[in-house]
């Protein structure tokens, strides 16, 4: 068994290396939720685009660069070790865009994934409700078929970039008469569509990156809905396995994370248990780049995506507790009152992720469920 990289792909990640390098953005990166962040991100997707390196993972005859998962893993970790800013499109590249491959018919796949790719339409993911998250087959979005039209009622919450989206990969309940999970669609809604209201939410660190986005009688066209009509569940799958699994690059980052944590403690002297909880995170930080790399190799199956999930956001917030330690004071200080920035910002990101993709508590009994075989608890 040989656990090193091949020689084309140590060329890979050279060509990747150099081509980042001198190319990335210089300037410092501006939340996308002004027109300057917006324009900046626009820029930096279009010169992705126009060098082919949009997309690593979709296959060549739709745009992407065709990467096999070692290849994709290899574009994750240069593109974290160099900190490049997140993706704007990433719902549209990473979850939206590969379930259209996987469940869209040609005519979708032709109208959707050029457009996602070049940043022309910016998707954003309809899931949660008010009374819909963990248990989120309790949807309540309705969408009735009258003619070639479906009629979309009802709200959505917590959508991530729903302030710049302009399309929303959403889940509705078309069949109100069938059992939970059925009689559910995913269907593709155009935001500027008449009677969509989005309206912003600002999170805890000051940004407004996420939205409720309201529905009333929008007419999304039937032949925007992916999959058979009432089989959303089965399609919604694919996305949410997709958003759960590897958590493309995140190894790296972590890596990253602690390297800056080492920065702190070196230059703020170490306060005591400082470089044993240092080296502690050290540690699960390699043990986890492993389980990334296994995960790459086998394939992660429900319960494995489950344990990276819980390992990697938990690992991250006990990063940034103790990089907050070891700044003391200093950690207090912000820029303006109402925006958080350095590391009170990334650890209020970072608590986020212990919640997106399904929260600790629920990976927590899904280990224990689909990797120990336990009954299943009823959720909340
Ligand atoms: C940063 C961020 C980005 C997000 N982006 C999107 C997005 O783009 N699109 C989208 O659709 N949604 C998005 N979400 C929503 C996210 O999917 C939900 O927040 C998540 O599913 C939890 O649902 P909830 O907030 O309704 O909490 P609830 O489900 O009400 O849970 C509340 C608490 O109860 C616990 N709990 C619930 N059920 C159980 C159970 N059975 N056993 C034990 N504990 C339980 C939970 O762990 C949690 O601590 C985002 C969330 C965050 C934080």
């Amino acid at each position: 068994m040989d656990l090193g990289f091949s020689p084309e792909q140590e060329a890979f990640r050279a060509e990747l290396r150099g081509w980042f390098e001198a190319n990335r953005w210089r300037a410092p990166v501006v939340p996308p939720y002004t027109d300057r962040g917006l324009r900046q991100h626009l820029d930096w997707e279009h010169t992705l685009f126009d060098a082919g390196y949009a997309a690593p993972g979709w296959p060549r005859e739709v745009g992407g660069l065709g990467c096999d998962a070692w290849e994709q893993l290899i574009y994750d970790e240069e593109y974290a070790r160099l900190g490049l800013p997140d993706r704007i499109n990433k719902m549209g590249l990473v979850h939206g865009g590969p379930t259209v491959l996987a469940h869209g018919t040609a005519e979708q796949r032709d109208r959707w994934l050029p457009r996602i790719l070049r940043c022309t339409d910016i998707w954003c993911q309809g899931f949660s409700e008010p009374e819909a998250g963990s248990d989120l087959a309790a949807l309540r979005t309705t969408g009735r078929v009258e003619g070639d039209v479906l009629v979309v009622n009802g709200q959505k919450t917590w959508t991530t970039q729903g302030i710049i989206a302009t399309t929303m990969f959403a889940l509705v309940r078309t069949d109100p008469e069938a059992a939970r999970h059925r009689g559910i669609s995913f269907v593709v809604i155009d935001l500027d569509a008449p009677g969509v209201e989005v309206r912003p939410l600002r999170q805890l660190h000051g940004h407004p990156g996420f939205a409720e986005v309201f529905f009333t009688d929008v007419e999304v066209p039937l032949i925007n809905v992916v999959g058979a009509l009432g089989d959303g569940w089965r399609v919604a799958r694919t996305s949410l396995q997709l958003e759960r699994g590897t958590a493309r690059g995140t190894h790296a980052r972590l890596e990253r994370s602690v390297d800056g944590l080492a920065r702190a403690v070196r230059e703020s002297g170490a306060e005591p248990g400082a470089v044993q909880r240092l080296g502690r995170l050290r540690a699960w930080t390699y043990a986890y780049t492993q389980a990334a790399y296994a995960a790459t190799d086998l394939g992660a199956d429900a319960a494995f995506s489950s344990m990276l999930k819980l390992t990697w956001s938990r690992t991250q917030t006990a990063i940034h507790e103790a990089h907050l330690a070891a700044l003391g004071p200093a950690a207090e200080v912000v820029d303006s009152p109402d925006e958080l920035t350095g590391m009170r910002r990334d650890y209020w990101h970072g608590r986020a992720a212990e919640i997106f993709a399904g929260s600790t508590e629920i990976q927590l009994s899904l280990v224990a469920e689909q990797g120990l075989g336990l009954p299943r608890e009823p959720r909340a």
